[in-house]
């Protein structure tokens, strides 16, 4: 997928900003810690896949 689709794509649920991680083909969204996953180009915002986090996975701190 474009680099560019993930810098001006928002999350469904807040509209903020998605952070993308490449190696494993997901969108995460800090605020509502939700991942949305990316299947053959296609992001799912919805359904059984979409799931909440307790924790952003790349977190550092
Ligand atoms: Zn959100």
């Amino acid at each position: 997928m474009d680099d560019f689709l993930f810098k001006i794509i928002a999350c469904p649920i807040c509209t903020g900003k998605l952070i993308y991680s490449r190696n494993r083909s997901e969108l995460f969204c800090k605020k509502d810690n939700m991942k949305f996953p990316i299947r053959e180009n296609i992001l799912i915002f919805t359904g059984d896949d979409v799931v909440k986090i307790s924790r952003h996975p790349e977190e550092k701190d």
